[in-house]
């Protein structure tokens, strides 16, 4: 069952308040109120999905989230 992420809610994902596809990935939102948050805050809450899924810097930069020359740590 996704979760929403701003407030870590399962989401049943045909009962969703909202959803957003970013980047290819669909995420699910409990509320209105959640879908605003995560919008305003995206790339926060994508930063965070990506560090659990421990994604490489390298399928970062592929996928064009960071730039090669972009030397901080995320
Ligand atoms: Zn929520």
């Amino acid at each position: 069952m996704p979760i929403d992420p701003v407030c870590h809610n399962t989401v049943e994902p045909r009962r969703a308040a909202a959803f957003c596809d970013y980047k290819g990935i669909v995420y699910y939102f409990c509320s209105s109120g959640c879908h605003k948050t995560f919008t305003a805050n995206i790339r926060q809450y994508t930063g965070a999905v990506n560090a659990t899924s421990a994604r490489t810097r390298e399928n970062r930069v592929r996928d064009g989230e960071i730039s090669m020359l972009d030397t901080r740590e995320i």
